[in-house]
């Protein structure tokens, strides 16, 4: 195993405010690593004002980005790209040791991320406009305009990742961006923008204000920010999308998930047990992607045997990170221990289990824990616990499955394991969830495929990434015009 290098002392955190650093105004905070549990951040909160100078310092910026050509600024965003694989390894260890993933695991999160911004280099041959003779003499075109100032809202799980969902789309359709990263995970943020500044992008072209609630609130209320994109747990992203919209705001929140896959008798068991374990360990399970409930239809008994085989033989720090809080920790133990009155068969128990390494001892640690014969409707089966543990719902057929797959408030997820194209057909159309996958436990779209769920996994109109992340961040001007000099009368006069 790599080791991750922790910082020596706790490093400052603060905003990025017209290209340079400045702490924030509000209270300041202790960020604890999940892995050892020792102090590595200081992060100063940020307030209205910081938000209103963030807002200040990107004006100027804003107004001569949006003019450039999508040519000039996609120049500037290759830069960017080659400054982020450079910076790849202080990335990983900066992700892994404030958010408790695996080195491997924030690796893959940030290639994820720039797969996105390469997307966005793709623009300036991809988005052509369109133009078309509208009637004899007349043409119509679109033209892609920057809003102007935007933000963006990030949760703690991936510190590198979801920010590059939205950073590199905003800022190459021409817009300033004020990110305010989590407040458990805020350390990665200033990596990220020493690499913006080395690829040359504009000074307040990219803000960043730290902090919380206040500094969230401040954004939303804020008159010269066009547009809000949040990802987080389902109630912050419900709140923040009412407060931005009725400021007349656009915004597009994702929220949380508890994503089901349907187990069938006729699945290949190789593929389903390893592809169902790394669904629900994989970063802890503190995924929106993780599946968390497993619907096994008929006798899958063997399948579930090899699944609780291997997960009691997963070895915490080596093949599955930490817990983001010490608060978060205790939450999943009770959920285990809940799930055992309420009647469930607890068939792998990591309440108990560490890693071998005795500086991560203090740590927040539970290993992959899996429960079966779990009851539809009770908390294991319903709530989004976050984090390694795996509930087992038993049904008799695929209509019950896809009957209680729909019954989820959330729509972020759902996948199939089977051999029959028929049974993966059915539960493509019939599941409620945006991202479906069929033999696959982490159905996450790769771009230009879109992401996003539905119902309380998302609020708002289209889809973070691919084209709908382009269209979020612009606005289309149509522009109908005559230069020829016929004079007879048609539909256009
Ligand atoms: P969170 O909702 O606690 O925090 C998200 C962001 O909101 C952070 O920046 C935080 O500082 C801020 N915030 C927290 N409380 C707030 C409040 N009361 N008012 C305003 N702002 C507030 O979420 P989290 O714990 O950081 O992240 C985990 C959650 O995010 C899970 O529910 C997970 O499913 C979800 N998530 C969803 C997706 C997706 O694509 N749908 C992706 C990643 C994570």
């Amino acid at each position: 195993m790599d080791h991750i290098q922790f910082p020596d002392s706790p490093l400052e955190v603060p905003n990025f405010l017209g290209g340079a650093w400045q702490p924030g105004s509000g209270p300041v905070h202790e960020i604890r690593s999940p892995w050892t549990g020792m102090a590595i951040g200081k992060l100063y909160s940020s307030n209205a004002s910081d938000v209103a100078a963030a807002v200040e310092a990107a004006k100027g910026p804003a107004k001569a980005w949006g003019e450039l050509s999508l040519k000039d600024r996609t120049a500037v965003m290759f830069r960017f790209r080659d400054e982020l694989l450079a910076r790849m390894e202080p990335i990983a260890h900066s992700v892994s040791s404030e958010s408790g993933k695996l080195l491997a695991e924030s690796k893959a999160g940030l290639m994820k991320g720039i797969e996105v911004l390469e997307f966005a280099l793709s623009l300036q041959n991809l988005d052509d406009g369109g133009k078309m003779i509208v009637s004899s003499g007349v043409t119509c075109e679109y033209r892609r305009e920057p809003l102007g100032i935007v933000a963006g809202i990030t949760p703690f799980n991936f510190p590198a990742m979801v920010p590059m969902w939205m950073i590199p789309l905003a800022i190459t359709v021409g817009n300033a961006f004020v990110w305010k990263p989590s407040d458990k995970t805020p350390m990665t943020s200033l990596l990220i923008a020493e690499a913006a500044k080395a690829a040359g992008l504009p000074d307040g072209v990219l803000s960043i204000v730290q902090g919380g609630r206040e500094a969230v609130e401040a954004i939303c209320d804020h008159p010269d920010i066009k547009a809000v994109a949040f990802v987080g747990s389902t109630p912050v992203a419900r709140s923040v999308y009412v407060r931005a919209t009725s400021n007349g705001k656009r915004a597009l929140c994702l929220g949380g998930a508890k994503n089901h896959i349907i187990l069938m008798p006729d699945a290949d068991p190789e593929m389903a047990a390893s592809g169902i374990l790394a669904s629900f360990t994989g970063c802890a399970g503190q995924r929106c992607m993780a599946s968390s409930v497993v619907i096994g239809v008929g006798d899958v008994d063997d399948i579930v045997a090899e699944m609780a085989q291997r997960a009691a033989s997963m070895e915490l720090g080596r093949d599955m990170g930490a817990i983001i809080t010490t608060e978060s920790l205790s939450k999943l133990r009770m959920a285990v221990q809940q799930a055992g009155t309420d009647g469930a068969e607890i068939l792998a128990d990591g309440r108990s289990s560490r890693p071998k390494q005795s500086e991560f001892e203090s740590g927040n640690w539970i290993g992959p824990s899996i429960l079966d014969h779990v009851k539809p409707g009770s908390q294991a089966a319903c709530d989004e616990l976050f984090g390694p543990v795996l509930s087992i719902v038993r049904l008799k057929n695929l209509s019950e499955a896809l009957a209680l797959e729909n019954t989820s408030p959330y729509g972020n997820a759902a996948s199939v394991f089977t051999s029959s194209g028929a049974v993966a057909e059915e539960v493509a159309k019939h599941a409620h969830a945006g991202m479906i996958g069929v033999n696959i436990g982490v159905p996450v779209p790769r771009e230009p495929f879109s992401f996003g769920g539905f119902s309380e996994s998302r609020f708002g109109h289209g889809d973070i990434t691919g084209m709908d992340g382009v269209a979020f961040w612009s606005r289309q001007k149509k522009v109908t015009q005559k230069w020829s000099l016929q004079k007879d009368q048609n539909w256009m006069n």
